[in-house]
This record gives C-alpha cells, structure tokens and sequence, in this order.
C-alpha cells in the first residue's frame, strides 16, 4: 500500500472588504480556528485569514458602535444586579490586572513612565511642592493607620465628593445669628432656646466662628423656621436663593 505524503494545509482567504490580502492562499495555521476538537486541537477554520478578520471586526465594529454600546450596557447591568456574578466579575478583572502587572514589559514601561514623570514634576517648582504635600499628607494618615486613631477604610475611600446642595453666602445668616445669641446671652442658650440637635448647634459655631464662607441653604431654612422671627427672604434676594 503506498501512503500519500501529507501535503501542508492551505487555504484562500475568502475576504473581500477594504485592504484585504488580496486573497491569498496562506497556511491554515494563518486562519483562526472556528471549532476545536475535544481533545483541544483544531478541526475548522474560518475562511477569512487573521489579519483580514481583525479588519471585518474592526469594521463591524465601527458600523454597530452604538448597537454594541448597548449590548454591552445592559449586560453589565444584568451582571451588576446579581451579587453573586457582580463578584464573579470583580474577581475575573482582579486577576486579570495581576497578569498584566506581573508582565516584564508592562512593569518595564511603568518603571519608565514612573522615572520620566517624576522628572517632569520635579521640573515644576509649584508641582514638586504639591506633590510632597501629598506625600507627607499619604504619610500621616498612614502613620494614624498604624496607631489605630483612624478606621482602615479611610484611606481607601479616595476623596470625599464635593457637597452638590444649594449654598448661599454665610454673612447674612451669620449677622442674623449674632444679634440672636446677643439677645439670647450665649450660643448654648439660643440653641437651647431653639431645641436644635448637635448637627445644627455645630452648623452654628461653624457660621459664627468664621468670617467668610458659604452655608448649605436647607440648613439656614432649617433654622430660621425653628427661630420663626425672620423669613428666608428677609436675609436673602430672591436671586441668591434662586443660584
Ligand atoms: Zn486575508
């Protein structure tokens, strides 16, 4: 019995979109597999070859941008809306970070970007000065993690988001308060007077012992309808609390 010599495999690609191979007849192993044994070996091809498939999924991507967006969008609210898979999740893209950390390149090109940055902020007066007060602020809280005086998490909730609610400007709410604690003798006895809690007493100090400043308007509205002798828009032009 004579055994045919076995021949390399080869393939045409079949693409036809903008800046193709021209069609060319390739090795099989240049085409990406589209379905694997069981054992893990290949059994089809696709007929478009690797290059050119990059360019179909780059067009098909281009075109259906905002089709995928979405696709995208409602998955990973499906996701999120589980505990377990939004762990699941979380967990997937941790490892995955590690990896690429872990690649020489990538610790390389940061090592890099890391040196060249530094010389960068160290050519700034102003930026070099800011950054070690950073560090010296890093270094404080970390050596108050390590007495214990604050919480663990503190460090790690990043900066504290910047109050969105109505402000108004605090020098007339603060005048009226004068003349208030002027009449009622001392701070502690207007506030009892008014039967306000420890989060308004505070708010009250705060205002009198500054002398600039703004204050969340709810606040001033808070008092002053406790105090029941001014109203809002006595202290304050209908702009300004419009603002
Ligand atoms: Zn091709």
């Amino acid at each position: 019995m004579r055994t045919k010599e076995r021949q390399p495999r080869t393939r045409r690609c079949s693409f036809q979109g903008e800046g193709n191979c021209g069609n060319a007849v390739k090795p099989i192993e240049e085409f990406p597999v589209r379905v694997y044994n069981p054992d893990g070996t290949p059994k089809y091809y696709q007929t478009y070859c690797a290059p050119c498939t990059k360019l179909y999924q780059a067009a098909y991507r281009k075109k259906n941008k905002e089709k995928l967006a979405k696709y995208h969008k409602d998955y990973l609210a499906e996701v999120r809306s589980n505990p377990v898979t939004h762990e699941a999740m979380k967990k997937r893209h941790r490892e995955l970070q590690r990896k690429r950390r872990k690649r020489p390149e990538v610790q390389e090109a940061e090592r890099k970007y890391r040196h060249e940055q530094w010389k960068r902020i160290k050519a700034d007066p102003e930026w070099h000065a800011r950054r070690l007060e950073t560090y010296r602020i890093g270094a404080k809280l970390r050596a108050e993690l390590r007495t214990g005086s604050i919480p663990p998490n503190a460090t790690l909730r990043g900066p504290v988001p910047l109050p969105t609610a109505p402000r108004v400007d605090a020098e007339p709410f603060r005048q009226f308060l004068r003349a208030k604690v002027d009449e009622a003798g001392t701070v502690a006895a207007y506030i009892a007077e008014l039967g306000l809690d420890e989060n308004r007493e505070r708010t009250i100090r705060r205002v009198l012992n500054e002398n600039k400043g703004r204050v969340q308007l709810s606040v001033v509205e808070d008092i002053l309808h406790s105090d029941g002798s001014v109203f809002l828009e006595d202290l304050y032009g209908e702009q300004e609390i419009a603002a």
